[in-house]
């Protein structure tokens, strides 16, 4: 029961940053002696520290406790198919470290071999206490099984069926498995009590429902494939093998091709007023609309747009918000439309910040 309950007063104070011993007891309905005696536990194991003092209305100033951000870290790796990034991460969630490589995805022991060894040279070169890591998150573009340890299937990497263990193996701990966009999702909205629909615009689109305070995997683990949801009926081809899909349309690639291969490049193009680049931006924005609608239409909640392409959106939020609103008449305003707050490292965050949600379960 006292691990319980400082585990709660961990977590609470985590999500909200930081925390007064009054507010512990009050939003956790928890006694003061209780409280008391569960941070002191917590201030001797090093976990919390005083940070400050808290805003008061008069009388004495009660101490602001926060969590210590050091205290352990956690590893995450983004398996994509020409590259993998590798961050380090603190108990809060914050990136230390990331480092991006090239290697192009093959099923290959060569392959797994050589994910792990440079995680091992990225460990290395940023000279991280060892002592300290927790484990190591690996977010795959495709549908996980977690129970059966499978991929089940990615596009991406053009594989099916794969067991996860061709890859544990290779680890001295398990690792843990997450989708590509499920793990940004819980990069995002982790110390969220709002319910959220995240969608990726990476160079495939995906994404994830959180409601509750969890991810909604559905029936067979395939819950926000966005991407595949048709767009235009008989339109361009997907990589699915449909066509008119979302991800035909809003993929990070579509804006990519006309920026000499990068995104940048593309949103450079746009400043600058390129009439070419105008073009294919509004073609672009008025499809991100329709998809964007559809999701408040079908959710009613936020919508964070993550992916390569969230990441650059915030200057044009206001002009995809008046498009959306053409299409959807049952809201006012826009502000439900929301950005990401990690540009490029989310999913590896995300698979990485499991092992600081288990750790918090054992303080
Ligand atoms: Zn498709």
């Amino acid at each position: 029961m006292a691990q319980n309950n400082r585990s709660r007063i961990a977590r609470f104070i985590l999500r909200q940053g930081s925390a007064s011993k009054p507010e512990i007891a009050f939003a956790l309905k928890l006694s003061m002696p209780t409280v008391l005696q569960c941070v002191k536990d917590l201030m001797d194991a090093g976990i919390l520290e005083e940070a400050g003092e808290c805003e008061s209305t008069g009388g004495r100033k009660a101490k602001a406790l926060s969590v210590v951000p050091d205290i352990r870290y956690g590893a995450g790796i983004d398996i994509t198919a020409n590259h993998v990034s590798f961050v380090l991460i603190d108990l809060v969630g914050n990136v230390l470290h990331h480092r991006r490589n090239r290697l192009a995805y093959e099923h290959s022991p060569a392959y797994y071999r050589s994910v792990r060894d440079h995680l091992d040279s990225f460990l290395r070169e940023i000279q991280a206490d060892q002592s300290k890591l927790l484990g190591t998150g690996i977010s795959l573009p495709g549908i996980i099984d977690r129970s059966a340890n499978l991929l089940v299937r990615s596009h991406i990497l053009n594989v099916e069926n794969i067991s996860l263990q061709v890859l544990s193996q290779y680890f001295d701990q398990e690792p843990f498995y997450e989708n590509d966009a499920s793990a940004a999702a819980m990069a995002e909205l982790r110390h969220d009590s709002r319910n959220a629909v995240y969608l990726s615009l990476s160079n495939t689109v995906g994404g994830a429902i959180y409601f509750g305070q969890a991810l909604y995997p559905g029936d067979h683990f395939r819950s926000a494939e966005f991407g595949h949801m048709v767009l235009v009926p008989g339109g361009q081809a997907c990589y699915c093998g449909k066509k008119g899909c979302v991800d035909a349309y809003c993929s990070a690639k579509v804006l990519a091709r006309r920026g000499g291969g990068s995104l940048e490049g593309f949103f450079e193009k746009l400043e600058a007023r390129d009439p070419e680049a105008m073009a294919v931006w509004d073609q672009y924005v008025d499809r991100l609309a329709v998809t964007v609608s559809n999701l408040r239409m079908s959710f009613d909640c936020d919508i964070i747009l993550g992916g390569y392409v969230g990441g650059f959106l915030k200057p044009y939020l206001g002009e995809l918000g008046q498009r959306v609103l053409e299409y959807n008449r049952f809201d006012r305003d826009s502000s439900y439309i929301q950005v990401c707050r990690y540009a490029r490292e989310a999913s590896a965050v995300g698979a990485a910040l499991t092992f600081a949600e288990q750790y918090l379960d054992t303080v």
